[in-house]
């Protein structure tokens, strides 16, 4: 029987072949694909091993189940992202622990983590703005409309570095379907690079899970967000 360690050693190899094809196929170079190895519900020893394996991005979902992770393993191996919606009352320990927070989604939030950053002490602070594009009111994410003025907001902070734009599309069996919606996030990019507003002087593109990664790739993703197709199916149970 394979060990555990062996499988996700395993699945890591044929992600990354698979990122690499993809990358090819879209006449891109494969190192400007960053993979955030999505570890939320998965146990500590699961993540040890992942960075083993040589996964240099975490990304966790819930803020108190990822400061138990980072507490027992640190920030000096990987880098922690946080990738599900951030509650207000859950910003300053986010500020606390995280690299880098995909899903800011309101200029209020935005603010908050500005001022928190100030009293903290946290000089910079990596974020990306995520985007709903299918405006589903149940969905987080800011509404393309409200987009400039957070982004007029993000040009003048002192910490927060605006490093880019984040999509959850709406989840379709034809992977396909999704590919608008990858296009439409890139556009946006693209216009807002012209405004020169981010921090690096270019904007990622956090897009693409385990099952439409490849889509995402060819459309211009830069982080990949994968779970499953390296841990496995997440049990919620326990
Ligand atoms: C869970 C999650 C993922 C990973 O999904 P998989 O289908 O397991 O690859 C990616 N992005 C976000 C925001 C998630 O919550």
């Amino acid at each position: 029987m394979k060990t555990m360690s062996e499988s996700l050693k395993e699945k890591l190899e044929s992600v990354t072949k698979n990122i690499e094809t993809a990358a090819k196929n879209a006449g891109r170079n494969p190192a400007d694909v960053k993979l955030v190895a999505v570890s939320k519900t998965h146990p500590i020893k699961v993540l040890q091993g992942a960075i083993a394996a040589g996964c240099k991005i975490l990304g966790e979902n819930k803020v108190q189940e990822a400061i138990e992770k980072i507490e027992e393993i640190g920030n000096d191996k990987v880098e922690w992202h946080l990738i599900g919606h951030l509650q207000k009352n859950k910003a300053r320990k986010a500020v606390q622990n995280f690299d880098v927070i995909h899903t800011l989604d309101s200029l209020k939030l935005a603010k908050r983590l500005e001022r928190i950053c100030l009293e903290e002490g946290r000089k910079e602070l990596s974020v990306l703005v995520q985007v709903d594009l299918a405006d589903e009111e149940s969905k987080f994410g800011i509404k393309e409309k409200d987009l400039q003025e957070l982004v007029d907001f993000l040009k003048d902070c002192e910490c927060l570095r605006f490093n880019g734009l984040m999509i959850i599309p709406p989840f379709f069996e034809d992977v396909e379907k999704v590919r608008p919606f990858f296009r439409k996030l890139r556009k946006i990019r693209d216009d807002l690079q012209t405004q020169n507003v981010f921090a690096k002087g270019f904007g990622e593109l956090s897009m693409g899970m385990s099952n439409d990664f490849h889509v995402a790739i060819e459309e211009g993703a830069t982080l990949i967000r994968v779970g499953t197709a390296i841990f496995g199916q997440r049990n919620y149970s326990n």
